[in-house]
């Protein structure tokens, strides 16, 4: 079964214990504010951030999980997948740093990690190996209002659904990510307008993939050069790190 998270905007506080737990949990350093960074709080360092818009509401971001994930779709080495459980996961050693996931993405998720030898992206991954324990995600455990939950993707559905039908008035008669770009793993409750989520801010219920893979391959240079002259960039360095690694090896031994 696939599980998910529902976060209801009109039960958040902005206490910011979501976003402090994920960053303990995964060991995500202090961030280092960028010039060109967006302006939502998200960065390799934040996989989920607290939006403020007036009236005191406050709005969690953090990767949709998509039931048809445009990032996986123009990944050049597969080191983005769904897995059967719901989280989108990547794999770092895979990762060329090309950033097409980032082009692609709809909700403007991915992010560059400009600190490391040799650069990835990053983003929220559902805390896959906690919710493969049976456990749930760092950031549901740790909000006090239970704004934000996890379960099966099916139940929170009935839960949100049961929420508007229960509250006449309160919430605009839309469960966001239900339908959206296919559907996501993670929904939302609002009582304010939530398009500001996704760029561009309609984008329709069809899947991505398909417009989005068809975009990377009419540019053939782009998707089959650069991503071949980034591959072979990517080995050299991880070569070079390795040899280097190899040298200061063979020169502690020298000096023991
Ligand atoms: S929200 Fe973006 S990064 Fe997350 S799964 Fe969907 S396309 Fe990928
Ligand atoms: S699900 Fe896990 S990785 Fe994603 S925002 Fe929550 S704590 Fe962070
Ligand atoms: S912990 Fe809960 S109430 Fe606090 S900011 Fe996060 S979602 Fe909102």
């Amino acid at each position: 079964m696939s599980k998910g998270i529902l976060t209801d905007v009109t039960k958040c506080i902005g206490c910011l214990q979501c976003v402090s737990a994920c960053k303990e949990v995964h060991h995500l350093e202090a961030d280092e504010p960028r010039i060109w960074q967006k302006n939502d709080g998200l960065s390799a360092e934040n996989w989920t951030s607290i939006i403020t818009k007036p009236g005191n509401r406050f709005i969690r971001k953090q990767c949709r999980h998509c039931l048809e994930p445009a990032c996986a779709s123009v990944c050049p080495v597969g080191a983005l997948h769904k897995t059967k459980i719901g989280a989108v996961v990547y794999d770092s050693s895979k990762c060329l740093g090309c950033r097409y996931c980032m082009m692609a993405c709809p909700f403007g998720i991915p992010r560059y990690d400009w600190d490391k030898i040799v650069p990835h992206v990053e983003k929220c991954i559902l805390c896959y190996d906690k919710i493969k324990d049976g456990e749930q995600p760092a950031c549901t455990q740790a909000c006090p209002q239970k704004a934000t939950i996890f379960g099966e993707r099916s139940e929170l559905l009935k839960i949100a659904h049961q929420r508007i039908k229960e509250n006449p008035g309160k919430y605009i008669n839309k469960v966001w990510g239900e339908h959206e770009a296919g559907g996501t793993s993670v929904l939302y409750l609002s009582d304010i307008d939530l398009g500001f989520l996704s760029y561009p801010t309609n984008i329709g219920n069809k899947p991505l993939p398909d417009k989005t893979k068809t975009a990377m391959e009419s540019v053939p240079f782009a998707f089959v050069g650069m991503g071949g002259v980034m591959l072979g960039l990517n080995w050299i360095i991880r070569r070079r790190m390795e040899f280097a690694k190899d040298e200061n090896k063979k020169k502690d031994s020298a000096d023991e």
